[in-house]
């Protein structure tokens, strides 16, 4: 007679665990591929819009309009460098749901839509363009916020360093974290940064900003610092 495996009472449990614990480790590896893998989505907010023109210059400049001139030059470099962005908005206007009346319901509801918009894209990076605004004119400069999520900072310094040496090499500001009353930086579960690209109270940079080539040279600039950031994340 052969030798016979004993089957001892403890040999089904420990199977269990085994089987429990290989299961458990192709599942984690999974998603750590599918976290490596999923390809970034650069996701370019206009910020304001709509009821909400945002700051407001002496001479009547919406801030909105300047967001939404430099987001959408922005946008046309990301597509001819062959990029797919997603866009928080593309006009002026902003359609709002039938049943929200008053401006600041209008705000909150398209910064809801905003969120969900980002928060549902995979891969989502965010850059949320914005202009700054002071009761004295003499303020100035371009600074970039971060919010909490990873990368975020490292792309807002990265985005910082470029602006300042590329387009206002005077600048002292340093890239920091936002504010945590801005809703839309704080609910956000992506990479995200918000680049105040000039004080409309300060009549130099309302000048520039004015400029069609200064608008074009910030979008470029944005631009060449998402390429950079996830040129550095993806290696
Ligand atoms: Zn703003």
């Amino acid at each position: 007679m052969g030798k016979r495996l004993k089957i001892k009472w403890w040999y089904p449990l420990a199977l269990a665990v085994l089987l429990a614990i290989v299961a458990l480790a192709q599942r984690s590896a999974a998603v750590a591929t599918e976290a490596e893998t999923v390809p970034p989505t650069l996701i370019i907010d206009a910020g304001h819009g709509g009821a909400d023109g945002g700051a407001v210059a002496a001479d009547g400049t919406l801030e909105s309009d300047i967001n939404l001139d430099i987001a959408l030059r922005l946008e046309a470099l990301a597509r001819f460098w062959g990029l797919e962005p997603v866009m928080t908005r593309t006009g002026p206007d902003i359609d709002y749901p039938a049943d929200v009346g008053s401006i600041a319901a209008k705000k909150v509801a398209d910064q809801h839509a905003r969120v969900g918009l980002i928060n549902n894209t995979p891969g989502a990076v965010l850059l949320s363009i914005h202009q700054n605004n002071y009761p004295a004119a003499a303020p100035k400069g371009i600074q970039v916020f971060y919010g909490e999520k990873p990368g975020s900072d490292a792309l807002a310094k990265l985005t910082q360093d470029n602006l300042t040496a590329q387009v206002c090499p005077a600048n002292r500001r340093v890239a920091s974290p936002i504010d945590r009353g801005v809703y839309l930086m704080k609910n956000v579960n992506c990479t995200a940064v918000l680049v105040e690209c000039g004080f409309l109270s300060n009549p130099d940079e309302l000048k520039n900003l004015q400029s069609g080539p200064y608008r074009l040279k910030l979008a470029a600039v944005l631009l060449a610092s998402y390429l950079q950031y996830i040129r550095g994340t993806s290696t």
